[in-house]
């Protein structure tokens, strides 16, 4: 029922005691990017940083060339998606497409290790070895490498247009697409022989999904690690979510120890004269400019960290020189950054600073390191198992429909089989097929005559190949069960010790 609203005009305007969703607390839909110019960093986790880098990347590129002997019947790519033939190849194992359960395996082993190495030592996939970081630490450095580091490159950048500006400009543009080129086209060369496809992408003989995903691979390449950077971890990625539903009072977390550095102070000196209270940060913003995300430490653990630890080393070189120690940003838990505080509160700063705990094994040995690393374990034991016991003969019967049986002249009755013989292995093989059950049943392959029917018979099947056989499966009339009649094809490998059966059934009239 509709109720007709009125209004009465000669009331006085009512105010209600509301505020805009926007004001104070809500920030514009967009916000422009501040670029981030990261200084150049020396240190312990700088030139792990450069070795991670070193080595991923050598990885990505190298593994399409190396080679695997598997016979004449098989590629020899170590590593191939061979998704012509529906295959995997890694090193000695070939995974066919029946098999895929052990990629699935593997990528649970991957995200069970993921959360592993988490909950052990906090976001260091993002910090070292992500794509991402490891791309745009490369475009970086090429960055600084022709314009020099942060402060000749803020300075170019702020610089008109002019011919040393457009030289460096081309020059480091020029460069990243040769690396984003480079990315594109090493991907490719994961799914097919890497030195056929190189001379074929070069004499345009190539497919054209080839130049597609080099092209798809060389943009993506390009844009995210020479513009977007820090915004694909801030906006794109959801690992940063995810992550903070993971993290515990035990989760290892680059920390600024405030405890240590607060009261910060510039003027150290004048204010140990003055007989001021202060602690060791001096304000000095080294951790800020090295950051690549272009965040503060000090103002807390935040969700754009990736855990990278470069404002640690920017960090320590300033305690150094100021003959304090090291660690007034370091990696910490919370429950260990809430010890310090506390004993600093206890016992006065510079005891705490002389016995700030630093994390033990009873950080890496705790129920939830425990629980991922059981749970990865078992699935990389039963996934080991699967693949050591696993055969590499498969056979499958599927029976004819239409018509289910033939009556012969003789009274017996006929059956008709396709019997698929899978050989697994780079070698051709012989087997012996054989009826298993059905008294006096002999069989024939088709093609030939019922005169040559027998109870097993030789099939050979080719290096890595199914082979569909036709048979025909008789029973002489004094034998035959009405109805149906449960029996079983066996395959033997008649060079190896391989064998492997198939249930099936024998159709006949009544029952
Ligand atoms: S580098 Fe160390 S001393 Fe300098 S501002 Fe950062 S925390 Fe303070
Ligand atoms: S705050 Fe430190 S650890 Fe976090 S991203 Fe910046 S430099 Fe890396």
């Amino acid at each position: 029922m509709n109720v007709p609203v009125t209004q009465d005009k000669a009331a006085p305007v009512e105010a209600f005691d509301v505020e805009a969703v926007n004001r104070r607390t809500r920030q514009k839909l967009y916000q422009a990017r501040v670029k981030v110019f990261p200084k150049r960093t020396w240190g312990t986790f700088r030139n792990l940083k450069w070795a991670v880098m070193a080595v991923t990347l050598a990885i990505y590129w190298i593994t399409p060339w190396l080679r695997w002997d598997r016979g004449p019947f098989a590629p020899d790519q170590a590593v191939l998606v061979d998704l012509a033939n529906r295959r995997f190849y890694f090193f000695f194992i070939e995974i066919w497409p029946q098999e895929f359960f052990y990629v699935a395996g593997l990528l649970i082993m991957a995200g069970l290790g993921l959360f592993l190495i988490t909950s052990v030592a906090g976001r260091v996939w993002c910090g070292y070895t992500c794509p991402q970081t490891v791309w745009t630490d490369l475009f970086i450095w090429v960055e600084r490498l022709i314009e020099g580091d942060r402060n000749a490159r803020m300075k170019l950048d702020k610089a008109p247009w002019g011919v040393e500006k457009i030289a460096k400009r081309v020059a480091v543009h020029a460069v990243w697409l040769v690396i984003a080129v480079s990315t594109g086209g090493a991907w490719i060369f994961y799914f097919a022989d890497a030195p056929s496809l190189f001379v074929n992408l070069f004499t345009l003989q190539a497919p054209p999904i080839a130049y597609i995903t080099v092209g798809v691979l060389t943009a993506t390449t390009y844009t995210f690690a020479g513009f977007m950077r820090e915004q694909v971890c801030t906006y794109m990625c959801p690992w940063p979510r995810i992550q903070g539903a993971m993290l515990d009072e035990d989760s290892l977390l680059v920390t600024y120890n405030g405890w240590r550095g607060e009261p910060r102070s510039r003027h150290q000196k004048k204010a140990a004269a003055e007989g001021l209270d202060i602690g060791d940060c001096v304000d000095c913003n080294a951790c800020v400019v090295v950051c690549p995300m272009g965040i503060d430490i000090r103002d807390g653990n935040q969700l754009e960290c990736i855990t990278c630890a470069l404002c640690i080393d920017a960090c320590n070189a300033v305690m150094d020189k100021l003959d304090r120690p090291r660690g007034l940003i370091s990696y910490s838990t919370l429950r260990g950054h809430n010890a310090n505080a506390a004993e600093a509160e206890r016992a006065g700063r510079a005891t705490a600073t002389a016995h700030q705990r630093t994390v033990g094994v009873s950080h890496i040995a705790r129920p939830r390191t425990l629980l991922y690393f059981g749970l990865w374990s078992l699935v990389g034991l039963v996934m080991l198992g699967a693949l050591v016991t696993r055969d590499r003969l498969d056979i499958n019967v599927i029976p004819d429909r239409n018509p289910l049986y033939v009556t012969l002249s003789d009274g017996s009755i006929r059956n008709g089989y396709a019997v698929k013989i899978l050989n697994m292995t780079g070698e051709p093989r012989q087997f012996e097929v054989a009826l298993d059950g059905l008294p006096g049943a002999a069989m024939w392959e088709a093609g030939s005559t019922e005169d040559s029917a027998t109870r097993a018979i030789a099939v050979d099947v080719d290096a890595d190949r199914l082979r569909e056989v036709k048979v025909f499966v008789s029973q002489p009339s004094a034998a035959v069960e009405p109805g149906l009649t449960g029996f079983a094809f066996t395959v033997r490998d008649l060079a190896g010790s391989e064998s492997g059966r198939a249930d099936a059934d024998f159709y006949a009239p009544g029952g």
